[in-house]
């Protein structure tokens, strides 16, 4: 499939007449092409939403409303399709987008057409001598940069909120993931005026840093990297530029001894090696309480080393192929620097060899159990992003929360426990943007979403996501 830029409600390639290659991860093979677009193109996306910016800021926000469910209906109606692109661009398997990326970017523009309807901004009576009042007003023209491994929730995570405040936006997708963005721009070439909505695709060095660096662009939304997000700090600096920075993480996963076992295995598994361990949240340093880490592991290997490695199109696949060549490299780098350092590989570790000879190609990995991992290792500390957990035991609760918090990541942690009190303790210690306890994962659109250390900046998510989108301004008049 060849995908073209959308600017200004028109498709076209790059100017300069480059594409990149679009590889199947589960394959290996190449299936399409998309533009490699740079600073020229960024700009001609820029000026078409600054075209279409003051028409869609007043645009009634019944009206706005409006028109985003409408796109919510047409991503439902085309659900399935949607979750195949997905599936066949980020090798996830086609049950997990259909069950959670599909269903979350229909929430997405739902949820945010509805808040719209509800809001409210404050007005403030100064004993008679003073009435003041906020109007909230769009930012203008809105640059929305996201990763692969998420392609259409986290994009419609920004787009949606974006529009709904009426800023037009320029949307970067990854490199790497660009068939359901395409998709998306379909929907929305048949409901949105041309310019309000732009998407421009591209390596993240020419086209992202482009949108970045731009002064029309006043904010800028990204996930991914945190060295990415580093760049894009210093680069927009200078602008002093409305940022908001959804980075890595190095969740912690803590099971303690009082925990549901059977639960707490499932749900770990599920944190450890959920898209092939490429979430931002997942659970990839597990603590388990050293009074249950013989019955706990051994149940979690058992389950880990029989979880379904295959096509993402199969209903009971479970383990896809990671990304491309690099992130498996990455991954393959990692458990060998674990066996040099002495520590254990208990499941997996290997390229699978029984795959079908259609998917040999592919990037697969097993999902891989690390033990005895020397507590000086990076590894503890770096994101590797891939289907590995490393497992260390602990002996009381707040030698947990000690380990969890010598991350410089904080995005997220997930605590096991029947004690309530324990739960809440430990939750309020640990230095993350979001703790689960009892579950991984979930969320709901109203809370507020972000991390703390290097795993991001900001908060998105209902009345935050309102904020950020937006300018609030305070009128005060003399009575
Ligand atoms: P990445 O940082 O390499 O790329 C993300 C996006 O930024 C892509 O669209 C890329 O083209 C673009 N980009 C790259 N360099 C850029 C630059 N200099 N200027 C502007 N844009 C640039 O990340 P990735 O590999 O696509 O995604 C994986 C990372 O994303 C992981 O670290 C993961 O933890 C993180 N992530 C975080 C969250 C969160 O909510 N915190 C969610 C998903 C993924």
């Amino acid at each position: 499939m060849k995908i073209l830029n959308f600017i200004g409600g028109e498709y076209s390639g790059a100017r300069s007449g480059k594409f990149l290659n679009n590889t199947n991860p589960a394959t290996g093979e190449a299936m399409g092409e998309l533009p490699d677009s740079d600073a020229v193109d960024v700009v001609m996306a820029i000026q078409a939403a600054h075209r279409a910016a003051e028409k869609w800021a007043k645009t009634p926000s019944a009206e706005r409303s409006r028109l985003l469910n409408l796109i919510a209906d047409r991503i439902e109606q085309r659900a399935d399709e949607f979750a195949k692109l997905e599936a066949l661009d980020v090798g996830k398997p086609k049950w997990l987008a259909r069950e959670v990326d599909v269903p979350r970017a229909i929430l997405n523009f739902r949820f945010f057409a509805a808040k719209i309807l509800t809001e409210e901004t404050g007005g403030f009576d100064s004993d008679g001598a003073l009435v003041q009042y906020s109007l909230r007003q769009p930012v203008g023209v809105c640059g929305l940069i996201s990763p692969w491994n998420l392609p259409l929730y986290l994009l419609t995570w920004k787009l949606a909120p974006c529009l709904a405040m009426g800023n037009a936006a320029v949307c970067k997708p990854s490199e790497l993931t660009p068939l359901t963005a395409h998709l998306l721009s379909e929907i929305v070439s048949d409901i949105l005026p041309p310019g309000v909505c732009n998407i421009v695709y591209g390596r993240g060095e020419t086209a992202g840093a482009a949108l970045v660096q731009h002064p029309g662009v006043p904010l800028i939304s990204f996930t991914g990297g945190t060295d990415t997000g580093i760049k894009i700090t210093q680069s927009s600096a200078p602008q002093l530029k409305k940022l908001s920075l959804e980075l890595g993480g190095k969740n912690a996963n803590i099971v303690c001894k009082d925990a549901d076992l059977s639960a707490a295995v499932k749900g770990s598994i599920r944190a450890a090696f959920l898209n092939s361990g490429q979430i931002c949240l997942c659970g990839s340093r597990l603590y388990v309480q050293e009074d249950i880490y013989d019955s706990f592991m051994k149940e979690f290997r058992e389950q880990t080393a029989a979880l379904k490695i295959g096509d993402p199109m199969a209903d009971d696949t479970f383990i896809g192929p990671l990304v491309n060549g690099q992130q498996r490299e990455k991954s393959l780098a990692a458990i060998q620097q674990a066996t040099r350092e002495g520590a254990k590989v208990t499941v997996g570790g290997r390229v699978p060899e029984t795959l079908p000879q259609q998917l040999r190609g592919g990037f697969y990995l097993e999902p891989t159990v690390i033990e005895d991992l020397d507590h000086c290792s990076d590894l503890w500390a770096n994101e590797i992003f891939g289907p590995i957990v490393t497992v260390q035991t602990f002996k009381l609760p707040q030698d947990a929360i000690k380990w969890a918090n010598t991350s410089t990541y904080g995005l997220s942690a997930s605590v096991w426990t029947r004690d309530v009190s324990r739960a809440h303790k430990m939750a309020r210690e640990i230095q993350a943007g979001t703790v689960w306890v009892n579950t991984w994962a979930k969320r709901d659109p109203r809370v507020p979403f972000g991390g703390v250390k290097h795993s991001g900046i900001g908060r998105e998510g209902g009345d935050h996501s309102l904020d950020f989108y937006s300018e609030l301004k305070t009128v005060c008049l003399a009575t």
